[in-house]
């Protein structure tokens, strides 16, 4: 892969007619190793976040050595590229083959779960050839709790409702040589305080059981930081975290796990597009809802810009973008401020795209080319620099949608 200093220098040097995809390998590893030293436990990597073959070796050179895969497909990706990760299967719905595999093929002892079906399911799919059971299972029960702190809701589609967790925790805890409790917040949690409120719901939940559990996995949703997005820093998630963890009714030598995707990735890419025509305040772009920028597009997530070009306006407007396929939805709101005299030829950098932006890409219309080249500079912006000022103590206004 080609080395720049910065996206102005790409658009320079390849003046491209395709979405060129910026990877900044320092940055993601920089965040690994925030997170490997700092979380006061295990961070495991959610890789549908960014499951890019070049990312992962990024994040084991920066500690990161456990991965949090939710399909059989990413279980082969990640054992193909880092043979000696361990792999946990976080899925709560998975197939009997996919389980058997995992566990046969790729050493997979982890799997979640939220219902009596998937557990019955993992234990048949493990069993050996004689129908014995499987002695080492580390099954996890992933507890619903509420997304009300979350920019995006994970709250409805998996996890078991406290009123019925005891009796499926004391029935794991019958097959489970290593009981776990896991949940998540959703994505972008913009105060720890949702963490807290989810930890209560464990503690009712292992008090309800009165089973020993032996890892508290509080899952994904830390956030990165966007325009209109500026989290409080993510040691004050730690520190709530640990402190709450300490506290909970379990084993003595009870784990503390994390599954970040966002929190590790957002910064590892940004993207850049070609103007290819301007309508008033409305630019029309050569990547969108189908490509790289599918956030952007359906949950109107504002990414920050920048003008590639020189000798441009330093007065900036609000524009939206369409993205080049022939579908109306392929429409981003924004705002994106850019200078008022853009116009049909210039390049825009847009940024923070490495979680669930890279990831999102399809050949939809024809569309969905474009070549990845490594960059130097900083990303637009870092929650792991130590340059960016506390929330707390500026004028940022915390959003909480
Ligand atoms: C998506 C997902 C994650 C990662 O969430 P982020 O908000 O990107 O940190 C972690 N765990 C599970 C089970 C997930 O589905």
């Amino acid at each position: 892969m080609h080395h720049h200093l910065d996206a102005s220098a790409v658009a320079r040097a390849l003046s491209p007619d395709e979405p060129v995809i910026l990877n900044r390998p320092h940055a993601a590893e920089r965040a690994a190793r925030f997170f490997a030293t700092k979380f006061p436990g295990k961070s495991l990597y959610a890789v549908k976040a960014n499951p890019s073959p070049d990312l992962l070796p990024i994040l084991w050179a920066g500690g990161i050595t456990h991965y949090d895969v939710a399909s059989i497909a990413e279980v082969r990706l990640v054992r193909g590229v880092l043979p000696n990760a361990t792999l946990c299967f976080m899925h709560p719905v998975k197939t009997a083959s996919a389980i058997r595999e995992a566990y046969f093929v790729h050493g997979v002892r982890t799997f979640s779960l939220d219902t009596r079906e998937e557990l019955e399911k993992i234990v048949a799919a493990t069993a050996d050839e004689a129908g014995n059971p499987a002695a080492d299972l580390r099954l996890c029960v992933r507890l619903r709790v509420s997304s009300e702190y979350s920019e995006l809701s994970l709250a409805s589609k998996f996890g078991i409702d406290l009123a019925d967790a005891g009796p499926l925790l004391q029935e794991t805890r019958q097959v489970a040589d290593w009981l776990g409790v896991c949940f998540h917040v959703g994505s972008q949690a913009m105060t720890p305080f949702a963490y807290v409120q989810a930890l209560e719901r464990v503690r009712a939940a292992i008090a309800d059981a009165g089973v020993v559990i032996d890892m508290i996995d509080v899952g994904g949703g830390f956030p990165s930081v966007y325009p209109g997005m500026e989290p409080p820093p993510l040691e004050d998630y730690f520190a709530i975290i640990h402190r709450h963890f300490e506290a909970l009714p379990i084993a003595y030598n009870a784990e503390l796990w994390c599954e970040p995707g966002r929190a590790l990735c957002a910064e590892y890419n940004s993207l850049i597009v070609k103007v290819e025509k301007r309508r008033g305040k409305e630019l029309y772009i050569n990547d969108g809802a189908y490509g790289a920028l599918y956030d952007a597009a359906h949950v109107a997530w504002r990414f920050p810009v920048r003008i590639l070009n020189d000798a441009r306006s330093e007065v900036l407007e609000d524009f939206a973008f369409y993205g080049p396929t022939c579908d109306d939805a392929d429409y981003m709101e924004g705002p994106f401020q850019l200078p008022a005299d853009i116009k049909a030829g210039d390049f825009i950098e847009i940024g923070m795209l490495g979680a669930y932006g890279a990831a999102m890409r399809t050949a939809f219309n024809g569309f969905g080319q474009g070549e990845s080249v490594i960059v130097t500079d900083e990303p637009m912006a870092s929650l792991y620099t130590g340059e960016r000022k506390d929330p707390r103590v500026s004028d940022n206004v915390v959003s909480l949608r």
